[in-house]
């Protein structure tokens, strides 16, 4: 499906030129010539991008970004006139993710929009994996509810294990340190003895393993820490 873009842009010459660039480039596109009309269409119309001009009438460019922030993390790629903006840009931290100056090519202009779909699909995809009910082997895990399902069968676990085990989970093959899953486990701000890590994971791997001298889920990595096997 093609992607949406909103630009809010007052200088009908760029707006024209950005928009018949973006299609050429297999973007749908769709245009403002201020902010109140932008802010409109990006509600009704949930563009997948947006880029917007800092100086605009009506609205000015940063209050239409500070306003869409409140409801929507859509990215938005700001335009301006001067470089001296950008610091200011940065320093009010609005929310945009990224900025490009005038006068920009339109090759950078399609650079930067594509890098900051990539970032923004990579992240939609990560939230989706984490929300959603994931099966390896026989173990199952909703990450919404927070259950972990054997064959079927719940599986009580405590918070802790249920954390180490989303952790390795989600990543199999990766290789965690006892301290990463420490932090992963017992949040960041937990300093503790890194072996306690095994504890846990023996606990674990009664509840999860069908036979734990033999664990086919958790895999101990000898010098480094434990991941979770490949299936
Ligand atoms: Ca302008």
């Amino acid at each position: 499906m093609l992607k949406k873009i909103l630009v809010i842009e007052d200088e009908e010459k760029i707006a024209k030129i950005v928009k018949h660039h973006l299609q050429k480039e297999q973007f749908k596109v769709i245009t403002a010539k201020d902010g109140v009309a932008g802010l409109k269409l990006a509600k009704q119309e949930n563009p997948d991008l947006i880029i917007l001009d800092l100086m605009l009438p009506e609205l000015s460019g940063l209050d239409v970004c500070r306003e869409i922030r409140q409801e929507s993390d859509v990215p938005i790629i700001m335009l301006t006139a001067k470089a001296e903006e950008i610091d200011k840009l940065l320093g009010l931290e609005l929310g945009a993710d990224d900025y490009i100056t005038k006068p920009f090519s339109l090759a950078e202009l399609t650079a930067r929009i594509r890098a900051v779909l990539r970032r923004t699909d990579k992240q939609n995809l990560l939230q989706q994996n984490q929300t959603s009910v994931q099966t390896r082997g026989d173990l199952t895990i909703d990450f919404n509810g927070r259950q972990v399902y054997k064959e079927g069968k719940v599986l009580n676990l405590t918070p802790t294990e249920y954390n180490l085990l989303a952790t390795l989970f989600k990543n199999p093959g990766r290789v965690y340190s006892r301290l990463q899953l420490l932090d992963a486990a017992l949040g960041e701000a937990f300093q503790g003895y890194e072996r306690s890590i095994d504890t846990h994971i023996s606990n674990l791997r009664r509840k999860i393993e069908t036979d734990p001298a033999n664990p086919k889920y958790i895999l101990t990595v000898y010098g480094v820490g434990y991941k979770f096997n490949d299936l």
